[in-house]
């Protein structure tokens, strides 16, 4: 069952990172700036920022966190907060999904924030992205090695 905004709590420090990394974005193409902030499982907090270039190709924040955790070393995402520019719910693109899944364990939370850092939505792994394809899918376990 989704939980409520009424039941998310988001710490200040997640939200003040977020707001941050989100300031950060550099997109002058779409003016939609997406900060993405994930903790690993061993607790260590990962940030990203959607990159853009002049071809129209990209770089979503949560693939750039994601880039951040692997570069580091680790391989599992235990939450993921996404805070995009303003009131709506920007949640992580298809793409991103499966991203996020190719590094989710079971208790993986994805949280929306609004603009302000606020906490929209909550969603598990399932919940983002049912049936969904993954590691396992191919005999292979995600967090290989
Ligand atoms: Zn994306």
């Amino acid at each position: 069952m989704s939980k409520t905004m009424n039941d998310i709590q988001v710490p200040d420090e997640i939200r003040q990172a977020a707001l941050n990394v989100r300031d950060h974005a550099y997109v002058p193409y779409s003016d939609h700036p997406v900060g993405a902030v994930l903790i690993s499982e061993s607790g260590k907090t990962y940030t990203g920022c959607n990159v853009e270039s002049a071809n129209y190709k990209g770089l979503c924040a949560e693939a750039s966190a994601i880039a951040a955790l692997v570069s580091s070393g680790e391989r599992q995402i235990r939450k993921i907060y996404v805070i995009g520019p303003g009131e709506h719910l920007c949640t992580p693109c298809g793409d991103c999904r499966q991203r996020i899944r190719e590094f989710a364990i079971p208790a993986t939370e994805i949280v929306v924030l609004d603009g302000a850092g606020a906490p929209l939505k909550h969603y598990t792994m399932d919940e983002l992205l049912p049936d969904s394809f993954g590691p396992e899918n191919l005999n292979k376990t995600s967090g290989m090695g």
